[in-house]
This record gives structure tokens, C-alpha cells and sequence, in this order.
């Protein structure tokens, strides 16, 4: 269902005439900017409840709309163009000849299961929390409540087990199901490996990254990314709809997020792009292991200096980390991990316009002289910002494999 709607801009009383598409989440805070005074201007959905406006006011709607007006589409659940109104192309419309029937479904039932989550997203958060802080006792008793489960959680083993499961089930609408469970069989068949041809070695490996504090540390940094993404999961609906799309990467056509606020979303990326720096080092120390049995050796290299332990090469810059793993087992793509991206956005060498959604980015700007930039739009930093999740995710699983393997053989309680 679509509602047409006409609001005059508080501020500089520019009339704007807006379809809102509706979405099934009960609460639909949406958000685009007048184009001419630069002013936010938010339609609040309430279903079932009203609608209520910031920033204008509404007036007569008077149908249909015209082409002289400024117009703006907008829907939570899908990208949608910047275009000239025209009558029966609405996002839904416009997103399902896209994209086809079978796959408005999966999204439909990735959005609903969206809907559901942030209906609970405090109750996650707290068991989280819980987890974090080794609140074992409550911990156990939210976890086992919200799974609606009743198994036996006093080892850490298994708490370890319903932390994943609820991270699974939570976060499904974010993730790549069968990609998921393929990736979790990878690390499983690889440990085995290690446990029956390398097995000291291996044992040595998980002696240093327990004893030291990081596999747990490192877990808890991919943990305190989870609720951000909760609190951010309106701005992902576009960019998962991409999943579908096979136009959008050719079309170069320019499309909007409904909800949006670059500015605090910006810091999101460093932070995935920290953590998978990080978790870059699981990877290196299982390629080592595997490809010359002892985790700190790296492959030598004509153009670098290589590391000389697992220790050293995790304090190594992003960037470079990528390039002292020789044929990784774990290949994570330089278009997530781009660094360039997140330099500029960490040094100040980005400029946003809320209007166009067009982030600007400066790469190599050198004091005052401002070289070459590179554009994308919102909607592709979401994208990234979601790739980029899904990586941090997956490799959280061999956090999870490699904490199982040693509670249970390593150290078992
Ligand atoms: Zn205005």
C-alpha cells in the first residue's frame, strides 16, 4: 500500500509531494531532505496509529501529482529512485520487476523477520551484555528463556553454543544462510585436520591465543558489533534488497535510502573494518600452521619484510595485512577490506550531501591540495558496511570452532 502525501517545508515553505510506501514494521521512521533549505523532514508511520510529521506540515494533497512539484519516493524495504514522479511505479513495483516474485519473497521474509528482531532488540542486547561481562548465572537464564530452551548451560562449552545459536537465529535476516553454514563446515573440517596431522602444534597455537586473553577479547569486539547493527538494521533493508538486484551494479542509477544518517553511521565501518583487521590474524595463524607448521612463520616476500611471529603481524596496518598472506584458505576481498574508504573516513577526508546521498571521498588529499576523489552513494556504503559485517560474522564462527575445539580437548572444565 502506498499513501500520497504533500508537505510544505517548515523552513523554507517548499511544498514536496511524497509517496510512502508502507512496510509491515509497526513503527516506520522515515527521513529525507528538503532540497532546498537542506532541512531533515521525517514521516513517522505508525500502523495502525496515524502518521506524524517533522520539520513540515501537511497540506491538501491534490492528485494526481505533478511533474513541476518536488517529489520524493520513499520505502523502509527497498532502494528507491531519485526520479519524476509517475503514476503506479511505486518502489514495490519498481523493486519486484527487478529483482522477480520468488526473490520479493525471500526479501519479504528477511524485512518481516527484521520486524520481529526489533521488536526484541533490547532483550538481545541485555543477554549480550550478560555474555560479555560473565554474568553467567542471568546470562543463562535469558538466553535459555529467549531460545526457549531447557538444556543443561554451566559449561562454558555450552553457553558458547547458545551464544552462536542466538546470534544465528537474530541475525539470519543480515547473513547468507547456506554461505553461513558452508563457511562454519570449512573451519570445522580444517581443525580436524590440525587435530589429526598437527596436533601439538595446533594445541601450542590455541595455548597462545586463550592464554594471552585474545580469542576471548577478539570475540568480544565482534560482539559489541551486533547490537549496532540492530540499532542500524532500517539502514540495511536497501542494501539487502541487493542481494537480488542484478541491474544495480551495471545501471549506475542513483538510488535512495529512506532512512538514513551518514554521520552516525560512518563510524560503523571503522569498526567492522577494525575487527576483521583483527581477526585477520586467525587467519594468518591457521595459513602458517597449515602451510609450514608453526603459526608465526610467514612466507617470505621480495617487495616487504615479513613478520617474524603471529604477535608482530597483528599490530601490521590493515592493508598490508592482506598482503602477507600467501594463497589464504580465507579470502576476504579488497572490496571489503577497503582501506582507502576507511582512511578517508577516519581522517576527515569525506564529504556527505544529505540531498543526493553522495559521499565524497578523498583517498590521497595531502594537506591543502585536494587530489583525486572517488563518489559512491549511500546506499553503496550500506552495501559495504553489510559485506563487511557478513565477513566479520563468519569469521566470528572460527572464533566459536576454535573455543569449542579447546574446551573440549584443550582444557576441558
Ligand atoms: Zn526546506
Amino acid at each position: 500500500m502506498n499513501i500520497n502525501m504533500s508537505v510544505v517545508c517548515d523552513d523554507c515553505n517548499t511544498v514536496i509531494n511524497c509517496r510512502v510506501g508502507m512496510s509491515n514494521r509497526r513503527l516506520q521512521p522515515l527521513r529525507f531532505v528538503c532540497e532546498e533549505c537542506l532541512s531533515p523532514i521525517d514521516i513517522n508511520v505508525n500502523l495502525g496509529q496515524g502518521i506524524t510529521i517533522e520539520g513540515a506540515n501537511q497540506i491538501e494533497t491534490k492528485g494526481p501529482f505533478d511533474s513541476e512539484t518536488a517529489f520524493v519516493d520513499l520505502h523502509l524495504d527497498f532502494p528507491v529512485a531519485f526520479d519524476k514522479y509517475i503514476m503506479g511505479m511505486t518502489p514495490f513495483m519498481m523493486a519486484s520487476q527487478r529483482c522477480g516474485h520468488e526473490n520479493m519473497q525471500i526479501h519479504a521474509f528477511r524485512v518481516n523477520t527484521l520486524n520481529e528482531i526489533s521488536e526484541r532488540t533490547p532483550e538481545i542486547k541485555k543477554i549480550i551484555k550478560l555474555y560479555r561481562n560473565n554474568k553467567e548465572k542471568l546470562y543463562r537464564k535469558r538466553i535459555l528463556s529467549f531460545l526457549e530452551s531447557n538444556i543443561d548451560c554451566k559449561m562454558k562449552i555450552d553457553q558458547n553454543y547458545a551464544l552462536y545459536h542466538l546470534l544465528e537465529r537474530c541475525f539470519s535476516p543480515f547473513n547468507e544462510p547456506t554461505k553461513n553454514l558452508e563457511t562454519v563446515e570449512g573451519y570445522t573440517e580444517k581443525i580436524i585436520w590440525f587435530a589429526e596431522n598437527k596436533r601439538t602444534e595446533f594445541e601450542k597455537l590455541l595455548e597462545e591465543l586463550v592464554g594471552s586473553g585474545f580469542l576471548k577479547n577478539l570475540q568480544d569486539d565482534c560482539l559489541q558489533l551486533y547490537p549496532k547493527m540492530l540499532d542500524f538494521e532500517l539502514i540495511f533493508r536497501p542494501a539487502l534488497f541487493l542481494d537480488f538486484d542484478n541491474t544495480y551494479e551495471n545501471s549506475r542509477m542513483a538510488y535512495r535510502v529512506s532512512s538514513h544518517d551518514f554521520d552516525e553511521i560512518k563510524d560503523l565501518y571503522k569498526d567492522i573494518s577494525e575487527v576483521l583487521s583483527r581477526q585477520l590474524v586467525l587467519i594468518a595463524a591457521v595459513n602458517n600452521l597449515e602451510k609450514r607448521g608453526d603459526h608465526n612463520s610467514f612466507a617470505p616476500l621480495e617487495k616487504m619484510k615479513v613478520p617474524t611471529s603471529l604477535n608482530k603481524y597483528a599490530d601490521v596496518a590493515f592493508g598490508q595485512k592482506l598482503e602477507l598472506l600467501d594463497d589464504p584458505w580465507h579470502s576476504i576481498s579488497k572490496e571489503v577490506a577497503d582501506n582507502q574508504l576507511r582512511n578517508s573516513i577516519a581522517h576527515f577526508k569525506a564529504e556527505y550531501d544529505d540531498v543526493s546521498q553522495k559521499l565524497t571521498y578523498f583517498p590521497k588529499r595531502e594537506g591543502i591540495k585536494q587530489e583525486k576523489s572517488e563518489e559512491m552513494y549511500f546506499l553503496d556504503f550500506s552495501r559495504k558496511i553489510l559485506l563487511a559485517y557478513r565477513e566479520m560474522h563468519k569469521l566470528n564462527h572460527l572464533i566459536k570452532c576454535l573455543f569449542v575445539f579447546y574446551f573440549m580437548y584443550v582444557n576441558p572444565e
